[in-house]
């Protein structure tokens, strides 16, 4: 009998690992390279936001991209939207794109049922009665990851899922126009930016993202880019019918 629960339980967690991350791991890595290839046929550049609002941040990344007429997409933390809905309202005034981010930003393999589906019911609820629209929010998916129920998630509601093609990893920097710089150098038409305006040791302690941003729509090579948000210049074959050509403006 002792030998029999020496197979079986180890056999039952295997096969919970594989459904809940593997196969998830598997179908992420499919959608994130359609994603790819779908965003570097783009003509527009992308530069989205996650993790925030923030009550420091997010009103001085509104202020350097309205500076430049460049629009955006923000992936916003729900818990943060409902706690500052004069960010969020700004951010849609300003005609940037909100996009969902999870409810807590919750790791998705360290997220059980039922947390694991609320976290984002309670994130598309939330911003959805925020932002007042029927349509469906684009969906990037805290740290880029899937589990299980996050993929049934996406399925249920039709998600678009958003990937990114250029990490700088801006919350590791420290020298604004180093994280320019670099950003500039890699720029291309199609690529979609990562970015985090929500990170408060790196945005609090050294506005490392403002002043890179400062630096990079002011630069001449910017001026050379169509930005715009991620809905605009993409379609995601995988998850809908592809449109025509953006029109980036
Ligand atoms: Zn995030």
């Amino acid at each position: 009998m002792l030998g029999f629960f020496a197979i079986i339980v180890p056999l039952a967690v295997a096969v919970a690992v594989a459904a809940y991350i593997l196969f998830p791991w598997i179908v992420r890595n499919r959608l994130r390279r359609l994603f790819v290839r779908e965003a570097r046929r783009s003509p527009c550049v992308c530069l989205t936001f996650d993790d925030g609002p923030d009550p420091q941040v997010t009103p001085q990344v509104l202020d350097v991209l309205a500076s430049a007429n460049v629009r955006a997409t923000f992936f916003l933390v729900a818990r943060k939207a409902v706690q500052h809905p004069e960010i969020v309202a700004g951010i849609r005034q300003a005609g940037h794109e909100i996009g969902e981010h999870g409810f807590r930003h919750a790791h998705p393999w360290r997220t059980w049922s039922p947390a694991a589906w609320s976290e984002h019911v309670r994130a598309r609820n939330a911003l959805r009665a925020m932002v007042g629209e029927q349509q469906e929010l684009a969906f990037r998916p805290p740290f880029g990851k899937l589990n299980l129920l996050t993929w049934l998630y996406t399925r249920r509601f039709q998600k678009r899922v958003v990937f990114w093609t250029l990490d700088p990893r801006d919350y590791e920097q420290t020298d604004p126009e180093r994280l320019a710089d670099d950003l500039l150098e890699r720029m291309r038409p199609g690529a979609v930016v990562l970015l985090h305006d929500g990170n408060a040791k790196t945005l609090h302690e050294t506005p490392v993202l403002v002043g890179a941003l400062q630096r990079l729509v002011r630069s001449p090579k910017a001026r050379e880019f169509e930005f715009a948000t991620v809905s605009e210049a993409l379609s995601m074959p995988a998850l809908r019918p592809p449109r025509q050509q953006p029109d980036c403006r």
